[in-house]
């Protein structure tokens, strides 16, 4: 049984108190490894480790910095099969999926704030009839902390650590106890790549304990935390009374509207992968599908019969289009969201049963599952289920798909199907999103701002934004 470690100041370690937590694999439910269970000892020498990193690592050249981000890249990229692998067995996800997704967009993360930091600059001003310049500097904040889920491990991990590095802090930096692995395996790249002893710490453990050291620390002065909502709303309140800059990343419910004059086997190949890529859990997932009442029963039999014929199995075979659901916990959350959906009156169109997979019986499978609902009041419509679950259901008017749309407490992202630029204008303006996509789905560029309103968070991440926000600014006007 593999027994992982933290990282701290460039050397594996035990946690302190010899605590150890269970790895579950979700493909079969066998506990295969352990992590430790980290303490607030544990998160104070990683702490101390970074703190000493950073006079140098602050002062230490743009284009030095940049050459070792893009060699963790590098060397990403050459162990891609060994770290989806890891991947996939750690998170239930299918391989295909880590090979082609969630590694590569790890390495893209590094490599792309590696460019990002030689070309982020700063303003300056003059004060035109007073003879003064001002010019501001962005300086690195100092010891940072990065806390991510389980859902995309290392994609979400990195894409926290990669700008927080380039712009000169210092990090300590929580995986979900769920899944460890991946960000085990890194520590050993930013050795090989030559990243500085105590620049990147990785501490493993639970969120109420190890996480609560982090956002508790009172020399943290910021932290980037993707998560669920929950989670978010106790960290702003465990923070604000120590001033902390904080980026919360949190849940989301998407709406995807689809309108008659889309491309329309476009929008169905899409609506499927929107649907239930990840096994549904991605917070960026369309889970409540509006189609206009013209196409709506032709949608109904077509989007039924594609999901039917995807095949639930082992994450590690090739043909696996929906692996196993993160754990146990979850699996049973989401189908308790089954029960309250079939009470409410909801139409189970397909899935909902557990599926056995031959082999792997205790693994944690379930079928994609569609309902049609009647009103987008129900839970199953407004509560976030992170799961292969999806509502459907008809609209006949913008005005009406608009509010509903609308209606939920969530704002992260919306994909809207239409050809019509005019109405695709109004929409993507209305819409209380912070990511709109049209005829098109999770096509990211990673220089756009990423994030949500409302209850889907705070701050954006991406581009310049997250470098903005790992950074202080700070004006100096200067008279002659
Ligand atoms: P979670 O909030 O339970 O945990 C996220 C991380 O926070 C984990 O590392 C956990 O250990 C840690 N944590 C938990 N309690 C903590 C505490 N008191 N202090 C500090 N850290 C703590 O979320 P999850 O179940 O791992 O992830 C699923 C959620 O993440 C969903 O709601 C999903 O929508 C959301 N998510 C959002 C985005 C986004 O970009 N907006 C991306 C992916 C996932």
């Amino acid at each position: 049984m593999q027994k992982i470690q933290n990282y701290i100041n460039g050397q594996f370690e035990n946690p302190i108190n010899n605590e150890w937590l269970d790895n579950f694999c979700p493909a079969d439910g066998e506990v295969y490894g352990q992590l430790p269970n980290s303490s607030k000892v544990d998160i104070e020498n990683a702490y101390i480790a970074a703190r000493s990193a950073f006079p140098i690592w602050s002062q230490t050249t743009i284009e030095e910095r940049s050459r070792i981000l893009i060699k963790i890249s590098e060397l990403l990229e050459a162990n891609l099969q060994r770290f989806a692998e890891a991947e996939s067995k750690d998170n239930g996800k299918p391989i295909t999926l880590a090979m082609t997704v969630d590694i590569p967009r790890a390495a893209s993360n590094f490599r792309f704030f590696g460019n990002a930091i030689t070309q982020f600059s700063s303003e300056s001003h003059e004060s035109i009839g007073k003879h003064a310049i001002n010019y501001t500097l962005r300086q690195p904040i100092g010891v940072v902390g990065c806390i991510s889920p389980w859902n995309l491990p290392l994609y979400l991990f990195t894409w926290k650590i990669a700008p927080a590095l380039a712009a000169g802090n210092c990090v300590v930096a929580k995986p979900s106890e769920i899944t460890p692995m991946t960000a085990y395996l890194l520590g050993d790249i930013c050795n090989e790549a030559g990243l500085p002893k105590g620049v990147l710490n990785i501490v493993h453990g639970l969120g109420t304990t190890t996480g609560q050291a982090i956002i508790e620390h009172p020399d943290i002065k910021a932290i980037s935390f993707t998560g669920g909502t929950t989670t978010g709303a106790h960290i702003a309140k465990v923070a604000a009374p120590m001033f902390k800059k904080l980026s919360l990343e949190l849940g989301g419910k998407n709406p995807n509207i689809i309108f008659s004059d889309c491309d329309y086997e476009d929008m169905l190949e899409t609506t499927v992968r929107s649907s239930f890529s990840n096994q549904g859990q991605i917070c960026l997932c369309g889970s409540r599908i509006f189609v206009e009442a013209t196409i709506f029963e032709k949608f109904k039999t077509d989007f039924v019969k594609k999901v039917k014929a995807l095949k639930v199995g082992h994450p590690s075979e090739s043909s696996t289009n929906i692996g196993a659901l993160v754990s146990k916990q979850h699996l049973s959350k989401v189908i308790d969201y089954l029960d309250i959906a079939i009470k409410e009156g909801a139409n189970l169109l397909f899935g909902g049963k557990k599926v056995s997979v031959k082999g792997f019986e205790n693994g944690y499978y379930l079928e994609p599952t569609v309902f049609e609902i009647s009103t987008d009041e129900c839970r199953i419509n407004q509560e976030e289920v992170f799961g292969p679950v999806v509502t459907i259901m008809s609209f006949n008017t913008e005005d009406e798909v608009l509010q509903m749309a609308n209606k939920v407490k969530y704002g992260l992202s919306a994909t809207i199907w239409t050809n019509d630029l005019k109405r695709t204008m109004r929409l993507s303006t209305q819409i209380q999103a912070g990511i709109v996509w049209v005829n098109t789905w999770m096509l990211r560029d990673l220089r756009t701002p990423f994030g949500g309103i409302k209850d889907s968070g705070v701050g954006r991440e991406g581009g310049f934004e997250a470098l903005r926000f790992f950074t202080e600014a700070k004006n100096v006007c200067i008279k002659y």
